[in-house]
């Protein structure tokens, strides 16, 4: 199924800068005095359970002094790296280097993740003050050409480093120390360390002014979204919705000091939760319009200009590093490795999705035909009539399951059962840890052999300080070189009901829980020695691939069993519904698939122009990007609009959101394993951790993969459960791959 949970993770995980990665400017100016400075906590390692910082004590006022404290302090580090009179060894140069920094990550870590979660006007303030400063500071190591000289040296030497003592020790290294010493080469080249020292200024002038823009944009989207909350009048209107639903609506327009009517609160994709339920179509489509107007119709926040002014600027800083734009630049360093790989892939795909998506139309015209409706299915009526289609064909409707998906049951008893069952892990609830915000839930996690593996924290409900979507992020990273253990966190955006209510989930939300779970569990296995390779720090098309296999445990019926018990009798989920369910997923995969393939093209378009093909009017190129790549079907706009679509403007997801299906292909074949060989048993999950969530970065991805399962990729089980094999020989548009093709043969790689 499509894991429209998936796409919604919205930044998915926060890629948290590594603490070399981190920066800056202000280094040349005065230590700040500040009479905060010396009871500022960031400032010291926190004393607390796995260092995880004392938010009762992190007051808004102490983020700036230390993250301008951290970045001093690095390039003091880094100076003493650069000006070392000895010869470099891969100890004095690449782990000096990747010693450096922790006060920086510590301070930049909990920013940036409280700015996601729980931000508040101050912190945008400092998130918009830093981000140029933390350009600057990266560009200051990254472009440092003494520094660079020792890493070039080293890696010119690496297989003498190997090959002198293949076993480690002595001369040798270890094959994850070679791996690393490979990266950081990367990185100093990709990041511009071989430039004129003219270009190198280009450059700099070119991520300072990136780094704001990003920053801007993503407090714009945030901003309209909350802005854009449509207010309905009369309760009459409401109809369809649950007394849930009403509640909720209700409450949201309490909460806004609009007593007495309903406020429906947007989301950040373009579909919005409601349009399933509501009768009236009036409603439905000043839902619609309101959503796909958002960040594009003038404004204060309106985000077409930092769209075009951001292509613009990557495009430069593509051709400046030798690329032919952003988005080669961008899959050099993925697993896809290049445009014509992913073009490939999504052109492959968009037709039988597109042409599965208008058979959807189909279904639901006769529908509204029967009824007499007198109109032609639009993108507001697609949810609404995609449910009645659901009903008839598979006899129930979503809101009949989730009195079975009760929050704390789908947590407990289904999230950590499943981890239970494949690795042996037992959670313990924490209240003697100090959280930022009173719904946030600590956990601590023990290992197979009972010993404390890591810190969970998991945040669910939505607010107006939280930023759309899921993400799991990390607090502490695992690793050997400090002898630390995780501390990672999942996001929800789960509506809070009303006092006294049951949170009760939708399919899709339950999904969520497990996919960023999956995120989690990548962060709390991970077993390496840098922190340059701890957890989720892998490439970004891979990075989706273990969080999406979780998903394969909330339908799983040993999980299932365990944790949809309805809310009000404890009574399990009847296997009936269950069937249904079940057999369900592979509905409305055309709607799904084309909502995503649209907006990955659309972040393909946008970042595969020259510098000189930037449009002046990007609701324009916008059309005519959907029209030229065949997905101009108004009934299904993209999951994301250019305009409020953070993966591709504020995040690190730019030319990247192919990720998901690229991830899926993996995710896809991955569940076929398991299947074959007897699925949740600690025997299979014990393996996958071991061959793959436990390494991290720290080896070739695609390679990690492979040893796993035992051989190439096939995209056929992706075909299959997307229902796009059918389409495709019924269209005869192209034949569904043999079986004994891998990826590599289909060009899916
Ligand atoms: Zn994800």
């Amino acid at each position: 199924m499509v894991k429209s949970a998936s796409p919604d993770a919205v930044i998915g995980i926060i890629v948290a800068m590594t603490h070399i990665a981190a920066i800056s400017v202000i280094a040349q100016t005065s230590p700040v005095e500040n009479s905060n400075i010396a009871d500022n906590p960031l400032l010291t390692d926190s004393s607390l359970p796995y260092h995880v910082p004392p938010f009762d004590k992190i007051k808004d006022e102490h983020f700036a002094p230390a993250i301008e404290a951290g970045m001093r302090d690095q390039l003091k580090e880094v100076e003493a790296v650069t000006n070392d009179s000895e010869k470099p060894t891969f100890d004095n140069t690449i782990v000096a280097l990747e010693r450096t920094g922790r006060l920086l990550d510590r301070a930049q870590r909990t920013f940036s993740n409280l700015n996601a979660c729980n931000t508040n006007p101050t912190l945008q303030k400092i998130d918009k003050e830093m981000a140029p400063k933390l350009a600057a500071h990266h560009d200051e190591i990254f472009l440092n050409s003494k520094l660079f000289a020792r890493v070039q040296e080293l890696y010119d030497n690496r297989n003498n480093f190997a090959a002198a003592n293949p076993s480690g020790g002595g001369l040798g290294l270890d094959p994850e120390s070679v791996y690393l010493l490979e990266r950081y080469y990367k990185d100093f080249v990709r990041a511009g360390a071989k430039l004129s020292d003219a270009d190198k200024e280009k450059l700099k002038k070119i991520n300072a002014e990136l780094a704001t823009l990003q920053t801007q944009f993503e407090q714009n989207v945030l901003k309209e979204k909350n802005a854009s909350s449509v207010v309905v009048d009369r309760k009459e209107d409401l109809r369809g919705l649950s007394d849930n639903q009403v509640a909720s609506v209700a409450a949201a327009a309490k909460a806004e000091h609009k007593e007495g009517k309903f406020v429906i609160q947007m989301q950040n994709t373009t579909g919005q939760p409601l349009l399933g339920s509501l009768e009236n179509r009036q409603l439905r489509e000043r839902i619609m319009q309101t959503s796909l107007a958002r960040n594009s119709h003038g404004g204060e926040f309106d985000t077409r200009n930092i769209v075009m002014r951001t292509v613009q600027l990557r495009a430069e800083k593509a051709k400046l590093l030798g690329y032919a734009n952003w988005a080669a630049y961008q899959l050099e360093d993925q697993t896809a490795h290049d445009v014509p790989t992913v073009n490939k892939l999504l052109g492959d795909l968009a037709p039988p999705a597109v042409a599965n998506a208008k058979r959807e139309a189909a279904d639901m015209q006769k529908i509204v035909d029967q009824e007499k409706g007198g109109f032609q299915i639009a993108s507001w009526d697609w949810p609404f009539y995609s449910e009645k289609v659901r009903k008839a064909r598979y006899a129930f409707d979503e809101s009949e399951l989730r009195p079975y998906y009760e929050l704390n049951h789908v947590i407990l008893d289904g999230v950590f059962f499943a981890a239970g069952k494949l690795y042996g892990l037992t959670f313990k609830e924490r209240h003697d840890i100090p959280v930022y915000q009173p719904d946030v839930r600590v956990f601590e996690v023990y290992d197979r052999d009972g010993k404390p593996l890591a810190l969970f924290l998991g945040d669910y409900y939505a607010r107006p300080s939280k930023r759309g979507g899921a993400w799991m992020n990390a607090y502490v990273q695992q690793s050997d070189l400090f002898g630390t253990r995780p501390v990672v966190a999942n996001h929800l955006n789960i509506p809070k009901p009303p006092p006294g209510e049951p949170t009760l989930l939708t399919h899709d939300e339950v999904r969520t829980a497990f996919h960023e779970f999956g995120h989690a569990l990548h962060g709390m296995f991970s077993n390496v020695k840098y922190p340059r390779f701890s957890g989720t720090s892998v490439p970004r098309d891979f990075v989706e691939y273990p969080s999406q296999v979780n998903e394969m445990w909330a339908t799983w019926p040993e999980v299932l069993k365990n944790y949809a018990k309805h809310y009000k009798t404890g009574e399990p989920i009847p296997q009936a519904l269950l069937d249904k369910v079940i057999a369900a997923e592979k509905f409305n995969q055309g709607y799904k698939t084309t909502e995503y393939l649209s907006a990955s093209l659309l972040d393909q378009a946008w970042h595969q122009l020259n510098p000189s093909d930037v449009p002046k009017d990007a609701v324009a190129f916008e059309a005519e990007a959907l029209h030229k790549a065949g997905v101009d079907f108004p009934p299904v706009p993209p999951r994301y609009r250019s305009f409020y679509f953070s993966h591709a403007f504020a995040g690190g997801y730019s030319a990247g959101y192919y990720s998901y299906i690229w991830s899926e292909v993996l995710d896809a074949d991955t569940v076929e394993w398991f299947k074959e060989h007897g699925g949740l048993k600690r025997e299979n999950g014990d393996r996958f951790r071991a061959m793959l969530l436990s390494r991290g970065g720290s080896a070739d991805a695609l390679g990690l993969f492979k040893n796993f399962v035992g051989r190439d990729p096939y995209v056929e089980p992706l075909l299959k459960r997307r229902g796009l094999d059918r389409v495709r020989s019924e269209n005869g548009a192209s034949r569904s791959p043999d079986k004994t093709e891998g990826l590599q043969q289909t060009g899916v790689r």
